[in-house]
């Protein structure tokens, strides 16, 4: 199950991501509303997996302004749908306004800073990461699985090293008493992410060699890289040896000149 967001106040409603389910929908807006009795006017998707846009369609009907990175939206509607039974977003389930790089929204009192990794790719190639300056929250999209080896969607462009580029992003924006809500898993701090980006760099620098030393995914695999790591993070859904398969395919097979 994925995490939504929601800035409430006088302006309305501005969520981040809309559930996993077109079924859940109504279930978060029942959420919402225990909150604020004004609409969703704002949606932001933080990038195109369905367990992220899956309300898209719910939210946009009843008038809300959909957000998305460039290319969110051209996956969205072009890919293959990763889960059973999803199909592509049409209509009013796809972002209205689009951008590269950077958008701030001024709503509710807020700013509200949306930006894509300045590497372009780290879970996917579409991603924004959610910055609530005055609040000090910051929404992480799926740079961040709390507690679970992170999904990375290397036939999008995704890779361990954009994941780490991102993640070094947002600790730089962030402090000691920021919130930060993870793509999945319970909301966190900067300490706990910190932790979760030097796994990842570890993670990195043990299998990357490996891999540009030709050796096979299962030879990779078989030297149990994740090792250290697999009681905290590989127990609940990537395992290890999943998880390595997705670092190693995702490693450029030559070093960048
Ligand atoms: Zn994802």
């Amino acid at each position: 199950m994925s995490n939504s967001t929601a800035l409430v106040g006088e302006d309305g409603v501005l969520l981040i991501d809309s559930g996993g389910k077109t079924e859940d929908a109504p279930l978060l807006q029942a959420a919402i509303s225990t909150l604020s009795s004004k609409p969703v006017r704002l949606l932001v998707n933080t990038h195109w997996h369905y367990d992220h846009v899956n309300g898209n369609a719910f939210f946009g009907n009843r008038g809300a302004v959909l957000i998305g990175q460039t290319q969110m939206r051209q996956r969205v509607f072009s890919q293959k749908a990763l889960m059973t039974g999803d199909t592509p977003l049409t209509g009013s389930a796809l972002p209205v306004i689009v951008f590269e790089k950077e958008l701030t929204l001024r709503f509710d009192g807020e700013q509200v800073l949306l930006r894509h990794p300045a590497t372009g790719a780290a879970h996917t190639d579409g991603d924004l990461v959610v910055y609530f300056k005055n609040a000090n929250v910051v929404a992480t999209g799926d740079l961040y699985f709390n507690g679970l080896y992170p999904y990375i969607d290397v036939d999008n462009c995704g890779s361990i090293d954009g994941m780490i580029a991102g993640c070094r992003e947002i600790l730089s924006l962030i402090d000691g008493d920021t919130k930060v809500v993870p793509g999945h898993g319970p909301v966190s701090n900067k300490a706990a992410f910190q932790a979760y980006v030097d796994m990842l760099v570890d993670i990195s620098a043990r299998v990357t060699p490996m891999v540009r030393a030709g050796r096979t995914l299962a030879e990779v695999q078989a030297a149990k890289p994740t090792a250290a790591y697999d009681a905290a993070w590989g127990k609940l859904w990537l395992s290890g040896d999943q998880f390595v398969e997705l670092v190693y395919k995702g490693v450029p097979r030559q070093a960048k000149q």
